[in-house]
């Protein structure tokens, strides 16, 4: 049997730090070796630390895990980071340059010109970044790479796709993003239930920048990003988990309905562990994509678009949707641990 690296989760407790728990069960590549979380959960069995909000019980395989306080040295190979972004950038850095592989949720490095942002199946060659990265900080052997945010996993996606065969030349996103994206206790009850939330607190710029960072070119240890202008406005709806946006797009080059599809269909998905078959999927059932129905596809990590069709002021619209503690977070850092391993970056 290969060899299996051991993981560390800052913020374990956490909304997404309970998807990590929950995907890495039976890995074939990982095994946690680690938990850490904040102060209030130090020193505790997780089981006593965590309030599990999962479906299910709390994993046997972590129950009596001490939790430790978020600093090196952790005994673990990877660091699996889900920390709020106020703690995020110290901690991850104090991780790297102890030499830990550090593969982040959060937003604080997402935007750094030497912090690689991945969507593996988009741009796995921005892992490029790392040699700059490591000579620029003074890092030995570890690193930080990024995902995107999780409304951003929705978008960049069918983005790229349609970039890469007819160039987007604008984009107009409005999100419908749900309320476990707030982490917990995340939003209080009385503000979402009965109600739709036109404000998410520093989450516009994050959409209307990550995409065109995504889709950028990697070159001479630099990326020039992707030359596209994006608007956004991010709502809280209440859903449980499940990012919805609505797309409408301008393409430089000419393109036919079926065009859109097949670029949408094809854009190919990768072979490791915790990829789906397909990258994205295309439904043409008039009322699809929907949250509860579709954000299980290809066990999380599939990105279902649906609603494509001509517009009367963009050349397309389409509406995306995606898991936004699968691919959005957990399943995302999963995947591009397997991309590096794949790499041999780890
Ligand atoms: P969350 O449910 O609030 O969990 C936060 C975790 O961080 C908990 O384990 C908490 O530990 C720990 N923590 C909080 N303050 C800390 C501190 N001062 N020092 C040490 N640990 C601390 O949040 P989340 O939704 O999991 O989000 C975590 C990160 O992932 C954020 O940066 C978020 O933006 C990002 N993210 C979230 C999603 C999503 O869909 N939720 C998607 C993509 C990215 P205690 O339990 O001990 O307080």
């Amino acid at each position: 049997m290969s060899k299996k690296y051991r993981v560390g989760i800052l913020g374990a407790t956490g909304t997404v730090g309970q998807r990590f728990i929950q995907l890495l069960e039976d890995h074939p590549q990982f095994e946690i070796s680690a938990l850490a979380a904040s102060d209030r959960s130090a020193g505790k069995p997780f089981a006593e630390a965590c309030a599990w909000k999962l479906a299910g019980s709390i994993p046997e395989y972590v129950r009596d895990i001490a939790v430790q306080p978020i600093k090196p040295p952790l005994d673990c190979d990877i660091v699996f980071s889900s920390l709020p972004s106020s703690v995020a950038r110290e901690t991850e850095e104090a991780f790297a340059r102890a030499g830990y592989s550090v593969i982040s949720n959060s937003s604080s490095y997402r935007m750094d010109e030497d912090v690689p942002l991945l969507i593996p199946e988009i741009n796995a060659d921005h892992i490029g970044l790392i040699d700059a990265q490591r000579e620029r900080r003074g890092f030995d052997k570890g690193f930080i790479v990024t995902n995107p945010n999780c409304a951003v996993i929705s978008i960049a996606p069918p983005l790229a796709a349609l970039h890469r065969k007819f160039t987007v030349e604008s984009a107009v996103v409005t999100t419908l993003q749900a309320i476990s994206g707030a982490g917990y206790p995340g939003v209080a009850s009385l503000d979402i239930f009965d109600n739709v939330v036109p404000y998410i607190a520093g989450e516009e710029p994050k959409v209307e920048t990550e995409s065109q960072k995504i889709l950028g070119k990697l070159s001479e240890g630099a990326i020039t990003y992707a030359d596209f202008a994006l608007s956004a406005q991010c709502f809280r709806v209440p859903v449980i988990d499940g990012h919805t946006a609505s797309v409408r797009v301008d393409l430089k080059e000419k393109a036919t309905l079926e065009d859109v599809v097949e670029a949408l269909v094809s854009f190919p998905s990768l072979n490791l562990h915790s990829s789906p078959e397909r990258f994205i999927e295309v439904t043409d059932e008039p009322s699809r994509p929907q949250p509860r129905l579709d954000r299980e596809n290809g066990n999380g990590m599939t990105i279902t678009v649906g609603r494509v069709f001509p517009d009367n002021i963009f050349d397309y619209r389409f509406v995306t949707l995606s898991h936004n503690t699968v691919r959005g977070a957990a399943g995302a850092a999963i995947l591009n641990a397997e991309l590096l391993i794949d790499r041999r970056i780890i």
